[in-house]
């Protein structure tokens, strides 16, 4: 593969045109939107009006007058297309991590009678953390986590497990999971389902409804843009949310929360997910970011992100020096979501050398380089330059350098 060919791939690329709608900064090639998203020009205007002129000018009003009110049904309405999911079903509120607790409290009610929360050993561990949580409130005997190898999962669903949580795509390895099939799987033996789209949702085509899925989490900083500590979003199959009950019941998810009633009533709609106030100025730099989704075909996403993934995998294999590179990352493309991982025993001082050659790209203990590809506004050829800057720190050995080898508290 030659600079011609990757030339020729951005020309032919029909995402090209995505890329004008986010401030990029220059000298950069950014393979890190899988862990803050890159930020759209829209969000930066919007911010401005609602600080300026929503907050400044219009002051409580805008509860009313510019629906702030409804921001978290909006937000959710928004992010439903990309994730399969028909109106009603997603809400944008707070954070995966308090999500999680809200959904596996209900999904735990639900299955009342079985305590086992499944999930795998090497999921996010906020996840698994939330379950640990919950089981030291509620004790052992309604709640127990039980961990397995992502191979293991479909021969250790039964019917002492009440709920199955998982991540739709492996934070480290990238690693694709099938949702269809092992969401029937868990129904078979009357298991609920919780899926954690962090790194899905906007990266691979997701079909919720589809799936037949129960309960889904996600993620509002990573491929959405949402900006750091964006408001993450929940999805409640609609089939459930007459039954199914969460303990955060906070004042902004009761049916009536401006009649001040002392007694708690849920909302009957996904309202009920939510608890407080939500965060309005937050809330409004996602609702911006999402409108750079209206015109993109998730397939096509898909087949650019495969194909960005591709040309990396190629061009390292194709560089002698990058040999010590091990892939972590399935071999097979449609097993991968859109990142890849790299294994390396200098994993660290690499990454940070990249960093400072402007390539960002993300460390994740104890030894993998990870790259993630976001094709809104990746291009070939910045893979190019990549590998390129990856090859020349690893040749010239850049990265035994005392300053790539201080540990940092973010990595
Ligand atoms: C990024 C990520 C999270 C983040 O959770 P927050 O509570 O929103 O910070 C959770 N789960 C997975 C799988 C993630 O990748």
């Amino acid at each position: 593969m030659n600079l011609e060919d990757i030339i020729a791939l951005d020309k032919a690329d029909p995402l090209a045109h995505k890329r004008q709608e986010f401030e990029l900064p220059a000298n950069t090639i950014y393979l890190d939107g899988n862990s803050l998203g890159a930020l759209p020009k829209a969000v930066k205007t919007t911010v401005a009006e609602v600080v300026t002129q929503q907050w400044g000018e219009d002051l409580i009003k805008s509860w009313n007058s510019h629906n702030w009110i409804d921001l978290p049904i909006k937000v959710g309405e928004k992010i439903a297309p990309l994730i399969g999911a028909d109106s009603g079903q997603v809400i944008c509120c707070d954070s995966i991590s308090v999500n999680l607790f809200k959904l596996l409290s209900g999904a735990l009610k639900l299955n009342y009678g079985r305590k086992v929360v499944l999930s795998t050993s090497d999921n996010f561990p906020t996840d698994l953390y939330m379950v640990q949580g919950l089981s030291e409130l509620l004790g052992p005997e309604l709640c127990a986590l039980q961990l397995v190898a992502e191979q293991n999962i479909e021969q250790s669903l039964n019917e002492s497990v009440a709920v199955l949580l998982l991540t739709q795509v492996n934070f480290r390895s990238g690693n694709l999971l099938d949702m269809q099939r092992l969401t029937k799987l868990a129904h078979d033996k009357g298991i609920l389902v919780i899926w954690d789209l962090a790194h899905s949702a906007g990266a691979v085509p997701v079909e919720l409804d589809k799936c037949d899925v129960d309960f889904a989490v996600g993620c509002g900083y990573k491929y959405l843009n949402g900006g750091p500590g964006a408001p993450a979003f929940l999805y409640v199959a609609s089939r459930h949310q007459a039954a199914v009950k969460q303990p955060l019941s906070g004042w902004m998810g009761h049916a009536a929360p401006f009649a001040f009633d002392p007694k708690y009533q849920p909302s009957a709609s996904i309202n009920q997910f939510q608890s407080g106030t939500p965060s309005v100025i937050a809330m409004s730099a996602l609702d911006a970011a999402l409108d750079v989704w209206q015109d993109v075909d998730m397939l096509q996403l898909r087949d650019k992100s495969l194909a960005l993934a591709d040309v990396f995998i190629r061009l390292v294999n194709g560089q002698d020096c990058l040999s010590e590179l091990q892939l972590c990352s399935p071999d097979k493309a449609a097993q991968r979501g859109s990142q890849l991982a790299y294994s390396h025993d200098d994993a660290f001082a690499i990454c940070q050398a990249l960093i400072e050659k402007g390539v960002v790209a993300d460390f994740r203990a104890p030894n993998i380089l990870r790259f993630g590809f976001t094709p809104l506004y990746t291009s070939f050829e910045d893979v190019w330059k990549a590998v390129a800057t990856l090859a020349t720190i690893v040749e010239t050995e850049l990265f035994k350098e005392q300053g790539f080898n201080v540990p940092l508290k973010v990595t």
